[in-house]
C-alpha cells in the first residue's frame, strides 16, 4: 500500500520503513483510486491551516472546533476552541494566560507517540522554541506532512532541542527568512550583558524580553553564565517565570519589582516586556541602561532607532543558515512557507529544486518577534 502511494506519488527518494506510524496506517489504509496530494492532507483557511481528513486545524486564528497547537504564544495558542490538543506545557501556558476554561475540552499530547484522528495520525515531536513547544506530524495515505510552528536550531537550557522529522512537505516559518540575519552565539550576547553591568555598577540594566520563553531563557542563560545575584522581573513575567521553575528550570531567585524600590536597584539586571523599556515604569530606575533581547537587535538601526542602548541578538527564531538548513535536513520536496520574510526562502527552495510556496498567512507575529520591538513613542 504504502509502496503504491510513494511511487504514484512521485516520493521514492523518502524511507517509510522507519515510520512510526506504519502499523496504524496499515490498519486504516486509504483506498488506492484516492491519490493523496499535500493538499488533501492540509489546506489553507480563513481561520488558519486545516487537515480535512482529520477536521482539525493547527494553531487557528479564530475559534473552531478542534485545534491542535503548536505552541503557547498567544498569535498561536488563541483561546475560544471547542477542543484543544496540544502538549501538557502548551496546555498548562494556555491556563496561565487565558485561565484554566481556556477550552471546553483539552487533550495532552505525548512527544513521539502517534495518535489517530478521523483518517490521518498526528504526532508532536519538540520544535526548541519555547517550553512545550511542537512540530506537529501529520500522515495519511504514504505522505508525511510537518507543521513546524515556530521553531530554532540554536542550545536553550529551557525546552528540549528541535528534533528533524523527515517529510515528504515541510511548513515552515521564515520570520528571519534572509541572508543577512545570522544569529550569533547566545553565550557572547549575554557576557555583553554583564561585562556592561561590571562596568556600570551604578546602574539598572533593564532587559526587554517576550514574556514567554525568551525573558526565561535570558534568566537561563544569565545562570549558565555564574550570575547569582537576584534577576528582577517586572509583575507580567511573573506567572510564565513561576511555571517555568514548576517544571524544573533552574532560574534562581526572580524577585518582582516592588514599585517603591525601584530607586534602591542600581546595579541590578531587571526583566520587563519589550514596552516597558521605554515607558515611565524604566525611567524611575537609577540611570538605567536600556538592553532588549531580540533577533530584531541584528539590525543596529533598529535599535537605535528604538533607543535601545545595549542591544542583544538573541532569538527563539531560526536565523537564514538554520531555515535552510532544516529545510534540506527534513529531505522535504515540497515547502510551504507560512509568515515572515517568505519570498526569500521561497526562491532558496526554488533554486535548490525544491516545490515551495508562500501562504501569506496573517495573524501570525502578532506577539512573536515581528512585533516585539518596543513602539517609538511608547511612553506611558
Ligand atoms: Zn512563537
Amino acid at each position: 500500500m504504502k509502496g503504491f502511494h510513494q511511487e504514484k506519488l512521485g516520493l521514492s527518494r523518502r524511507t517509510f520503513g522507519a515510520s512510526p506510524y506504519a502499523d496504524i496506517a496499515e490498519a486504516h489504509p486509504i483506498s488506492p483510486s484516492m491519490a493523496l496530494r499535500s493538499t488533501d492532507i492540509l489546506t489553507q483557511t480563513p481561520q488558519g491551516l486545516y487537515c480535512p481528513l482529520g477536521d482539525f486545524h493547527i494553531d487557528p486564528v479564530r475559534p473552531v472546533k478542534r485545534a491542535l497547537i503548536t505552541h503557547g504564544h498567544s498569535d498561536h495558542a488563541r483561546s475560544g476552541h471547542r477542543a484543544v490538543l496540544a502538549t501538557r506545557e502548551t496546555l498548562r501556558i494556555m491556563a496561565v494566560r487565558y485561565g484554566e476554561d481556556f477550552a471546553e475540552s483539552t487533550q495532552e499530547a505525548s512527544l513521539g507517540e502517534s495518535m489517530t484522528l478521523g483518517d490521518v495520525t498526528v504526532c508532536f515531536t519538540p520544535a526548541g522554541h519555547v517550553l512545550g513547544s511542537a512540530q506537529i506530524t501529520i500522515e495519511a495515505g504514504g505522505t508525511r506532512v510537518v507543521v513546524s510552528g515556530d521553531y530554532k536550531r540554536a542550545e536553550d537550557p529551557t525546552c528540549l532541542p528541535y528534533e528533524v522529522v523527515p517529510c515528504d512537505v515541510f511548513i515552515t516559518e521564515a520570520t528571519f527568512g534572509l541572508p543577512v540575519f545570522r544569529h550569533p552565539d547566545t553565550r557572547d550576547e549575554v557576557r555583553k550583558l554583564l561585562d556592561s553591568a561590571a562596568l556600570f555598577p551604578e546602574r539598572t540594566h533593564i532587559v526587554g524580553a517576550y514574556a514567554l520563553g525568551k525573558a526565561q531563557r535570558v534568566m537561563a542563560l544569565l545562570r549558565e553564565e555564574g550570575y547569582d545575584k537576584p534577576i528582577y522581573l517586572h509583575g507580567a513575567m511573573e506567572r510564565l517565570t513561576e511555571f517555568y521553575k514548576s517544571e524544573g528550570i533552574p532560574l534562581g531567585e526572580t524577585p518582582k519589582v516592588v514599585a517603591s524600590e525601584r530607586s534602591k536597584l542600581g546595579g541590578a539586571i531587571v526583566i520587563c516586556p519589550p514596552p516597558s523599556i521605554q515607558d515611565l515604569w524604566s525611567r524611575r530606575f537609577p540611570d538605567p541602561v536600556t538592553c532588549f533581547a531580540s533577533g530584531w537587535m541584528r539590525v543596529r538601526a533598529r535599535a537605535r532607532q528604538k533607543g535601545v542602548e545595549l542591544p542583544l541578538v538573541i532569538s527563539d527564531h531560526s536565523d537564514w543558515d538554520d531555515l535552510c538548513r532544516t529545510i534540506g535536513d527534513t529531505g522535504a520536496g515540497e515547502v510551504w512557507v507560512t509568515h515572515g520574510q517568505e519570498d526569500a526562502l521561497v526562491h532558496w527552495c526554488t533554486t535548490h529544486g525544491i516545490k515551495a510556496r508562500p501562504l501569506h498567512m496573517l495573524g501570525y507575529g502578532d506577539e512573536g518577534e515581528v512585533e516585539e520591538a518596543p513602539q517609538a513613542g511608547g511612553e506611558a
